[in-house]
């Protein structure tokens, strides 16, 4: 439903854009100058995570030492990824160097002019082996990075998260459609430009859109729903029972191991729902026990996953003679002992056996 009325005009798309970006693009970024496909190729793999102010000088600093793909090809990868180094995500420049020994080894260090084969080579997809194309030899070949995503997704409405592969198929269609048999190159630039200076993710500046006139997203007033989010996925549950064994005014708390959930924090004995609490007690600390009370199952969330914790209190039957305080193992009183680090769900179990 469109909130304010408006209707959405029939505009040409195409046009458009070029006209906007022949007054407003950005003609002056240090890869256009010139537009080799090797300098778009890193400009292309060295902006797809991060943005162009803070690109310029890395791109600068790669073309000095490595000035074209046999240079880049004969390099050790240490002194690539050196280079590399602030701008994360390193497999960007692994995969560079793979390429372009492929490029020397298999092309004679010239870039395929079939685009199936560009983005046969290492760390090149679609979208930046059309960039790559176009942006350097000016054929016609559509790109569909975020930020044409993002322009294209909420021209046209498309509802849907566009790492779904329907909707992913959509927005190449809507690519396709509009890339320009005249201007391909200028055309694609203008669209990242759009997307990074006008259409951007948060409040996009609609009002000077060359394409308003025929968004549907703006005309529905709805322009922060495109494009769809990733769904969050429900996440994995797991449950474990904590043992709250205690001695007097003590209970047993256990070390965890230094990696994992917690680690190498203090916590009540666990096991399985379904383990003897009685057996394990014994097997792995000489204790018998008896069983108190089962308290409320209470549920902790990780960034990964939820834990049920299904507490058990236990009162230690006759004399503790096997469990002594040592390195992994410690009878703890809150009021007494050393401060140790504890887990809030552990906390929380201490201070309800503190009410007991
Ligand atoms: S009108 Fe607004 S939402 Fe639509 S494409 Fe232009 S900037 Fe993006």
């Amino acid at each position: 439903m469109r909130k304010d009325g408006q209707k959405v005009e029939t505009i040409d798309f195409a046009a458009a854009v070029l006209d906007w970006y022949d007054r407003f693009g950005r003609h002056n970024l240090p890869w256009q100058q010139p537009a080799t496909p090797y300098r778009v190729w890193v400009s292309e793999v060295m902006l797809q995570q991060t943005q162009v102010t803070t690109v310029v000088p890395y791109f600068l600093r790669f073309m000095e030492r490595f000035p074209d793909v046999r240079a880049l090809a004969s390099a050790p990868v240490d002194e690539v990824l050196h280079l590399w180094s602030g701008l994360g995500y390193y497999a960007r420049a692994r995969n560079l160097h793979r390429a372009a020994n492929v490029l020397v080894t298999e092309y004679g260090g010239e870039f395929p002019r079939d685009v199936e084969q560009v983005q046969g080579l290492p760390g090149i997809g679609r979208s930046t082996a059309g960039a790559i194309l176009s942006l350097s030899r000016g054929e016609r070949h559509a790109i569909l990075d975020g930020n044409v995503k993002r322009v294209l997704a909420r021209y046209h409405a498309v509802d849907g998260w566009p790492g779904r592969s329907p909707v992913a198929r959509a927005l190449w269609h809507l690519a396709e459609q509009h890339t320009p048999g005249d201007r391909p190159a200028a055309y694609n630039q203008a669209m990242m430009d759009l997307g990074a200076t006008v259409c951007t993710r948060s409040r996009p500046r609609c009002e000077l859109c060359p394409v308003a006139a025929g968004c549907e997203a703006r005309a529905q007033g709805r322009q922060a729903e495109y494009p769809g989010r990733r769904p969050k996925r429900d996440k994995p549950v797991r449950a474990t029972r904590m043992l709250l064994i205690t001695r007097g005014e003590e209970v047993l708390l256990v070390r965890r191991p230094p990696s994992g959930i917690w680690g190498g924090l203090w916590c009540p004995p666990e096991c399985d729902l379904d383990a003897d609490p009685a057996a394990e007690a014994r097997e792995r600390f000489g204790l018998d026990i008896d069983t108190v009370e089962h308290w409320d199952v209470f549920r902790h969330v990780f960034t990964h996953f939820a834990l049920d914790i299904h507490p058990l209190r236990a009162r230690v039957a006759g004399p503790a003679r096997a469990v002594m305080d040592g390195p992994g193992q410690v009878w703890y009183n809150a009021a007494t002992s050393d401060r140790r680090g504890l887990a809030a769900p552990v906390t929380r179990l201490l201070e309800g056996l503190e009410g007991v």
